[in-house]
């Protein structure tokens, strides 16, 4: 049955941190995952009516040859322009957050994790009980992210850059995961986490995670 109070577990980090690799290992330990940036990008599915609305504004040009959404033509588009990016922020962002909760909400598992690189930016851990940082130090987050995505160090330092600074993610964050040493660590960590996060689970009732 689907838990319409789940216990929510914000879990982020900056590009590169580790997000990934630690919602598999919590997936592993059979603990469901919910997205936002493929959230982000479900909502606006062919046939979706946020992509009808979309192609209404700026023409079928805004498709790609499969009409799905040009996503680079779009973000081209907002960057130029401030009132075409509050458009679209006022169209996706509530069904962004309808779909989310809709999809924790769905959630069978003990608690549910709420994946976000931009958790704290945009103030989802609202939504959770406790918020779980993936931090790493500057070097090795931009070593691990241009070799993952085949990116020049000063992109991926313009990507780091335009995320909240690693100082106030530690500020913010409940529980923190220093992810500098190999995935089998990392691993060992998100399964301490975890047992600590089924103890809170057992011991906080439903009634008092409505508020
Ligand atoms: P994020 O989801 O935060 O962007 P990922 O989990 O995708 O980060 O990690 C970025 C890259 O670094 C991936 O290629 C991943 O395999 C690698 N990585 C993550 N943690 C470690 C680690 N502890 N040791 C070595 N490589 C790692």
């Amino acid at each position: 049955m689907a838990n319409a109070h789940p216990w929510i577990l914000g879990l982020t980090g900056g590009i590169g941190s580790g997000k990934s690799s630690a919602s598999k290992f919590f997936a592993e330990l059979g603990i469901e995952v919910v997205d936002a940036d493929q959230v982000a990008r479900q909502v606006v599915e062919p046939g979706s009516p946020a992509l009808t609305a979309i192609v209404k504004r700026h023409g079928g040009s805004i498709l790609d040859s499969k009409d799905a959404l040009d996503r680079a033509k779009l973000r081209q588009i907002i960057f130029n322009d401030s009132n075409e990016k509050l458009w679209l922020n006022n169209l996706l962002h509530p069904l962004i957050r309808t779909e989310m909760l809709a999809q924790l909400a769905r959630a069978q598992s003990p608690y549910v994790i709420l994946e976000a690189p931009l958790l704290f930016e945009n103030g989802l851990e609202k939504y959770c009980q406790r918020t779980l940082l993936i931090d790493v130090q500057l070097e090795l987050q931009l070593t691990r992210t241009c070799e993952r995505d085949k990116l020049s160090s000063e992109a991926a330092r313009a990507i780091v850059a335009a995320q909240m600074s690693r100082s106030n993610k530690v500020k913010k964050a409940d529980d923190i995961i220093s992810n500098s040493g190999t995935l089998a660590a990392l691993k060992n960590k998100v399964k301490r986490y975890h047992y600590s996060y089924l103890n809170r689970v057992k011991l906080q009732s439903p009634a008092d995670r409505q508020q």
